[in-house]
């Protein structure tokens, strides 16, 4: 009998359940749905690795959503950094503030094949202490980050070939090193090239070793409306072909939805699964950024003044200590400002060039941090449109104020904040969202699914992606998330192997 699996979302997460799936079972049927074009190739591949400025700048405005052209919810390429604000170019927003509520103005996702895993920094740092998941064995926990990091290609450089970032390692270390916080090189995942540059892991690396036969299929422009159910079990979705608007209802002996933290939950909702913890819990890494002007005694002067930089390639990481430095930052050098300098500003020009620094922080877990889904108001597919309701409360405020203190030290030893930073970033802007979906050990109304990320209650339906992470934690969160993938995705091959297929479901 073949296992048939459809998988609902093609970026880090749906891809590691495909290929895990796919290595580990030999009689299966994988089929991944996207409902956003293919953007670049081979699928998945990261758009920063595209050479052409303008074919890079096309795949990013055909991932950002339905509504893209006509400026509703996608968002023109701006001159923020990657990385550091996380670059909004290739997203769309997505959700509107609940009523009463700040909600997260700059909630939004993308929407084409790789998902945001076409379009992000790739900055990879292993969770530590509180970030970890609790419940999850610790020992297992570091094969599996082990395990994702080999998926998506982790690379720890050494600033080589960086003379100008390395310098900045050197400072904030300096500066850091009498209080224990420590300063590195951060880990990204790309690899090195023969020439010094980083080709950038999308999903394109995790589905790399995926045989091209008929056991897995990608279907981009198919949007799954919902899912089908027989008494509890899900057995299948309904599947639109966003190009002809047909439906079709497909079969499948279990369903992983891996469709983003926000939209994951919406067709949960859509589908009438309404656990209590649905949606709630939504948290993200609040984010102060500020961009520096270097002092101009500080950085070694350039070979080659006029030669590109790619700020991504070098991120100077000061690390997440839970009594020294609760937070993660990321620092950038630039020769160019990442953010506009008004005409007549001193900081113009500046010849050492500038530091963007982020500090995300933690966001606490609480269950009025929350989406809720409005059947009445759809969004573009008549899906249930999202509402957000999130606010910061005095423990994130206390922490903003620490790492305040530690983001100053580090801009007075290389030099001086530019006019009106830093500032604190709008909700959302770290495109790290979590908690919606979150696992937990027990059934007991906080947690949407068990440590193998199968909701409660619900055989034949495994979820993945950030929404899952239950911590508050401030580091990137696709490592975490592909680590929890990998472990799902071999639990359901074990109980694929040993279940007979749901009837109708495809079998040879
Ligand atoms: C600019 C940018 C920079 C980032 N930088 C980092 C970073 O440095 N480090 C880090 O850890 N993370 C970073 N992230 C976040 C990272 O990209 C995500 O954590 C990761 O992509 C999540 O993977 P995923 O598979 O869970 O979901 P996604 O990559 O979001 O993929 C979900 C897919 O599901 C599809 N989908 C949604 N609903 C449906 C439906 N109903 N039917 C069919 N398909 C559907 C969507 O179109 C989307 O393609 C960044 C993101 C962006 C945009």
């Amino acid at each position: 009998m073949t296992a048939r699996i459809l998988i609902v979302g093609s970026g880090p997460t749906g891809a590691t359940h495909a290929r895990v799936l796919l290595e580990q079972l030999t009689d299966v049927s994988v089929l991944v749905v996207e409902a956003g074009p293919l953007v670049s190739r081979p699928a998945g591949t990261n758009v920063k690795n595209i050479p052409d400025p303008e074919e890079q700048a096309a795949a990013r405005l055909a991932s950002q959503g339905p509504s893209s052209e006509s400026g509703v919810s996608g968002i023109p390429g701006g001159v923020v950094v990657e990385g550091t604000i996380t670059a909004r170019q290739g997203t769309h927003l997505i959700g509107r503030a609940a009523d009463g509520s700040p909600g997260m103005p700059a909630a939004a996702g993308a929407t084409c094949v790789g998902g945001q895993g076409v379009h992000w920094t790739c900055a990879t740092p292993r969770p530590v202490g509180s970030e970890r998941i609790p419940f999850l064995d610790a020992a297992e926990w570091e094969e599996l980050v082990t395990e994702a990091e080999g998926l998506l290609h982790v690379h720890r450089p050494d600033f080589a070939g960086s003379p100008q970032a390395t310098a900045i390692l050197e400072t904030v270390r300096a500066e850091f090193a009498p209080d224990g916080i420590t300063v590195r090189p951060l880990p990204v995942a790309a690899d090195p090239r023969p020439d010094g540059s980083l080709r950038w892991s999308g999903t394109d690396v995790v589905l790399d070793g995926v045989p091209d036969d008929e056991r897995f299929t990608l279907r981009p422009e198919t949007l799954c409306v919902r899912l089908v159910r027989e008494g509890d079990r899900v057995v299948g979705a309904v599947l639109r072909d966003l190009r002809t608007g047909e439906e079709e209802e497909v079969r499948a002996d279990a369903v992983v939805v891996a469709a983003d933290a926000l939209r994951t939950p919406q067709l949960l909702w859509a589908s009438g699964i309404r656990p209590a913890a649905l949606g709630r819990y939504l948290t993200e890494h609040p984010l102060l950024f500020g961009v520096v002007a270097v002092r101009p005694d500080l950085l070694p002067e350039r070979e080659d003044p006029t030669a590109p930089v790619d700020p991504i390639r070098a991120i100077v990481s000061v690390g997440f200590d839970e009594e020294r430095h609760p937070y993660h930052a990321q620092l950038m050098w630039n020769p160019v400002s990442p953010a506009p300098l008004p005409e007549g500003s001193r900081f113009r020009d500046n010849p050492a060039g500038y530091v963007g620094m982020g500090w995300g922080i933690r966001k606490w877990p609480r269950p009025e941090d929350r989406l809720t889904f409005e059947d009445d108001r759809p969004d573009e597919h008549g899906l249930p449109g999202i509402r957000i309701a999130y606010e910061l409360t005095e423990r994130e405020e206390a922490e903003f104020a620490r790492a305040r203190v530690h983001q100053a030290r580090a801009a007075a030893a290389l030099g001086e904040f530019l006019d009106g930073m830093p500032k604190v970033m709008p909700a959302g802007s770290s495109l790290h969202y979590m908690g919606t979906v979150r696992m937990g050990p027990a059934d007991d109304g906080t947690s949407v699914c068990d440590p193998l990320s199968r909701v409660w209650g619900v055989p034949g339906l495994v979820l993945a992606g950030n929404g899952l992470i239950p911590t508050a934690n401030s580091c990137n969160p696709t490592l975490t998330s592909v680590a929890l993938a990998i472990r799902a995705a071999r639990a359901l091959a074990a109980d694929l192997a040993d279940v007979p297929a749901v009837a109708g479901a495809a079998s040879e």
